[in-house]
């Protein structure tokens, strides 16, 4: 069977990482969560100080320090699943949290910050046999995918899934915070000028409102099954 590149888009916190990390599992192929990568330099960006008080970020200072910057994943031997390494260290945690998720969008909207990160992106799908989850990737990172899909659900159907998802951690957080920061994000990686979030013009649309776990999961190996069965 051909090895195809997946690229799963769409807004935020609609599940496409769990739909990624489950087809690659699925498939054999390396799964790539994008988004990590953006958390984990703007991590980096708030513990270098770069974000002022009011939430003004030296973008200068950032730009200058990023060359420097080693993002990528590692294995965890227990479970197999990548983990997102910030030159070396550990962050997949850290990432998670709200100050993360407030900040990452001005950050991600960086044309050098997007620039570096597209590169890496693409170096890991090389070879393909890779589902890479983002805003981007059918668009910019690998316009050429083979497979493409965009990703959507209601604001209030995201945000009380990752209500959920951060409660079950032991999280405290509010509903209508999250709400915002979903809003927010959608409207800054939607509006940004470099690679913004859009659907491209050959991708499969799922509205995953109103889906089971499982109905998602059996509409995405359908539609891989028909792509890598394709000549
Ligand atoms: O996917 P996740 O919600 O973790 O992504 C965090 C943020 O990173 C997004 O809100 C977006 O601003 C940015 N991002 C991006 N391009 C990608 C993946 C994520 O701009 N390919």
């Amino acid at each position: 069977m051909k090895k195809i590149i997946v690229a799963l888009d769409g807004h935020s916190s609609c599940g496409k990482s769990t739909m990624a990390r489950w087809l690659a599992r699925e498939a054999g192929y390396i799964y790539v969560d994008t988004g990590a990568m953006y958390r984990a330099v703007t991590l980096f960006a708030l513990r270098q100080g770069f974000f002022s008080a009011d939430g003004t970020l030296d973008a200068a200072a950032l730009e200058q320090a990023l060359p420097g910057l080693r993002v990528d994943f590692a294995r965890k031997a227990s479970d197999g699943l990548p983990r997102v390494q910030l030159s070396g260290e550990d962050v997949e945690e850290e990432i998670r949290g709200m100050q993360v998720s407030s900040h990452v969008s001005p950050v991600a909207a960086l044309p050098f910050v997007r620039k570096a990160m597209t590169a890496a992106q693409q170096a890991m799908g090389h070879e393909k046999g890779i589902v890479m989850d983002g805003r981007d990737i059918g668009t910019a990172v690998f316009p050429e995918a083979e497979l493409k899909i965009f990703v959507t659900a209601s604001a209030e159907v995201r945000a009380r899934r990752r209500y959920d998802e951060l409660t079950a951690k032991g999280q405290k957080v509010d509903y209508a915070e999250i709400l915002r920061n979903v809003q927010e994000r959608d409207y800054i990686d939607s509006h940004r000028e470099t690679a913004p979030l859009r659907c491209a013009a050959d991708a499969l649309v799922l509205d995953n409102s109103r889906m089971t776990r499982e109905e998602q999961n059996e509409w995405l190996l359908q539609a891989f099954r028909e792509r890598t069965n394709q000549d």
